[in-house]
């Protein structure tokens, strides 16, 4: 790309939450949608064996042969793993259930916690001129999340507006402290989105105070409103962007985008 925006390498974003169904996935495929609309080249990694990026980005089961279970440990080029998605610049490495036993088989890997680095940041890379990729974890904080949070420059945390939400962030926290004290000194943590916000609803706008309280500007000031068409949009194969670009998560995501362009990467934990 010509653009003099675009960053020398691609930056490598872990998208992570040990809980499930937060906002991981949703956020991975909006938020790289709405960073293709920012004129950005992005590259989805699915890293959940559920593959509900692979699934709500419209990849076909027969073209899930190459996915990030091959990538990772049979070593699959990256012209094999990458597929195209319907919108131009965005790309995905899909996964399929086969990712559930790679936790496992990666164990006796002396390289274990590399193998999503060593592919990600490899020179092949290059010349698919990438700005962004963004990686979205299990809900776990297994192997595969630590590949993720070695393989990344920082990690953005889905926060959803809900009783408990900031439950579990503190061992999310010190997973990132082991990571940055032993395989990746650099990890930033990109910062904390606050999902599926209501503002009827005094239940998120606690969520919400609790969040800005205590993780000060870790906290983006962008919040992803609960939006029926960001949950319909998967079924039709379409980022939120796509299926109704003037909805309002549809909206909130390219204000997410251009807040994540516009800043610089928070330091602290
Ligand atoms: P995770 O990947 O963390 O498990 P998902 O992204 O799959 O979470 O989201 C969980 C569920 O919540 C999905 O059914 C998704 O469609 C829905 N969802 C996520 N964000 C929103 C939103 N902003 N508005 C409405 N529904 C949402
Ligand atoms: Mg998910």
């Amino acid at each position: 790309m010509s653009d003099p925006t675009r960053l020398a390498d691609p930056k490598i974003i872990a998208v992570a939450n040990q809980k499930g169904g937060v906002g991981k996935t949703t956020t991975t495929i909006n938020l790289g949608a709405a960073l293709v609309e920012e004129g950005c080249h992005v590259l989805i990694v699915d890293l959940d064996p559920q593959g509900n990026a692979s699934t709500g980005l419209g990849v076909e089961p027969e073209d899930r042969e190459f996915t990030t279970y091959e990538l990772l440990l049979d070593d699959a080029p990256l012209e094999d793993v990458i597929k195209p998605t319907e919108l131009d610049g965005l790309n995905i490495i899909p996964a399929t259930v086969d990712l559930s036993s790679a936790d496992i088989e990666l164990i006796s890997n002396e390289k274990r916690s590399f193998l999503l680095h060593d592919a990600l940041r490899q020179h092949a890379m290059d010349a698919f001129a990438y700005d962004y990729i963004l990686i979205d974890c299990p809900p776990s904080l297994n192997l595969l999340t630590v590949n993720a949070m070695v393989a990344a420059h920082s990690v953005l945390v889905p926060l959803q507006s809900e009783f408990f939400a900031l439950e579990g962030l503190s061992q999310l926290m010190l997973t990132i402290r082991e990571v940055r004290q032993t395989a990746n000194p650099n990890l930033r943590i990109e910062g904390v989105v606050l999902t599926m916000y209501d503002s009827r609803n005094n239940l998120s706008q606690q969520v919400e105070d609790d969040a800005r309280e205590n993780l000060g500007d870790l906290v983006f000031e962008t919040m992803i409103p609960r939006n029926v068409r960001v949950s319909e949009a998967p079924s039709y194969a379409m980022p939120v962007t796509e299926y109704d670009p003037n909805s309002k998560g549809a909206q909130a995501y390219g204000q997410l985008a251009r807040e994540l362009m516009s800043k610089k990467v928070r330091v602290a934990a």
